[in-house]
């Protein structure tokens, strides 16, 4: 951590002049979102982040675009996309306050309305010749006409005003999934999953339910996508993602935890029974093939190393991923494919 800035704002100059070059050399685009994450980056507002940027510089000199979009799903400031849910939010009220202004406005026309049938029927009563009443049909179907005509243009503004609410109401509900959700996999962020994670432990703290996390490792994932292209790797992803969600019940979670590293959270599950799933996961995956488009093309296939730990009611949530990370390091050591459980 670099501390807080200094008074004089030299600390923040210096910090945005770095994040401006490092940008340039890694040819990230300098747009307002890439520049908040570069300076908490550079500043050492996030020791994740810089951690997770010094790791992909040190393997490949220019950021690609879906490494960006994984650091923005997994380190954004979420307040891009609030920012996004409170514009629509207030969309929405404008719509709505002007909904009820039509409906008031129609209000008085109809009041109008039926003054002028009353005043109409208050004549009628007292003068019933035919002169007057034939005056009375004549501008009672005149006044009829009139206010049906407005209760057309009434129901159209109306439903305009509807249609634009529900509109508004479903961007917010993608806004708002877009921030938990990654892209890719369909899985629960980074993000999204450490806060319920922090949940869950929460809750097995308090009914002292065994809960359990996996950490999950793609074994060489780099050779895929050297041989296969970034696209198959992405393949592979997605079919791990699916895998993942088939495998997990209830209120278990599955996420993209990074690049290729995934976890899963299993809640009333002890080490054993978290070792159980995880080895189910490392098989079925390690079944699964990719048949490639060419016939001369073999069918490929991945496996995943994994690390299982079952959480320690003393521990913190960050502890309990460093534990399961430990394991599954392990489980890399000892020759990938496998599962290791933390002590
Ligand atoms: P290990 O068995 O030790 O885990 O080897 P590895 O090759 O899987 O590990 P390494 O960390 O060296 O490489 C991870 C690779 O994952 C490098 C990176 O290009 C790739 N990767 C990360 N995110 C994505 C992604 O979104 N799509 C694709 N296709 N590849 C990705
Ligand atoms: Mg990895
Ligand atoms: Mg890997």
């Amino acid at each position: 951590m670099n501390g807080p800035p200094n008074d004089d704002g030299s600390d923040i100059r210096k910090w945005a002049a770095r994040a401006w070059l490092e940008m340039e050399s890694a040819g990230v685009l300098p747009t307002p979102r890439n520049f908040d994450l570069w300076f908490s980056h550079v500043s050492g507002a996030n020791p994740d982040l810089t951690r997770q940027i010094g790791e992909i510089l040190a393997k490949q000199p220019v950021v690609t675009a879906a490494t960006l979009d994984d650091l923005h799903a997994m380190f954004g400031s979420p307040d891009h996309a609030m920012d996004q849910v409170a514009d629509q939010a207030e969309a929405i009220q404008q719509a709505a306050q002007l909904f009820v202004t039509q409906l008031a406005g129609n209000g008085e026309q109809l009041q109008e309305y039926g003054n002028a049938l009353s005043l109409w029927s208050a004549r009628l009563s007292q003068d019933r010749t035919l002169e007057t009443l034939l005056q009375a049909v004549s501008s009672v179907l005149a006044e009829t006409a009139r206010a049906s005509e407005r209760n057309r243009a009434l129901e159209h503004q109306l439903s305009a005003s509807a249609a634009r609410i529900t509109r508004l109401k479903d961007s917010i509900a993608d806004l708002k999934r877009e921030a938990t959700v990654d892209v890719l996999t369909g899985l629960c962020n980074r993000k999204a999953f450490t806060a319920r994670l922090r949940k869950a432990l929460a809750d097995a703290k308090a009914d002292g339910s065994a809960v359990s996390l996996l950490m999950i490792d793609v074994d060489h994932f780099k050779r895929v996508n050297d041989t296969y292209g970034h696209p198959t790797g992405d393949l592979f992803l997605r079919l791990i993602g699916r895998v993942l969600s088939e495998s997990i019940k209830g209120r278990d979670i599955s996420a993209r935890y990074g690049g290729e590293e995934f976890a899963v959270l299993l809640v009333k599950a002890n080490l054993k029974a978290g070792t159980t799933v995880a080895n189910e996961i490392r098989m079925v995956l390690e079944k699964k093939q990719i048949v490639r488009s060419k016939a001369e093309d073999q069918p490929m296939g991945i496996t995943v190393s994994i690390g299982v730990a079952q959480f320690r009611t003393t521990e913190t949530a960050a502890s309990l991923i460093d534990r399961a990370d430990v394991a599954l390091y392990q489980a890399k050591a000892l020759g990938r494919n496998r599962v290791c459980a933390a002590q």
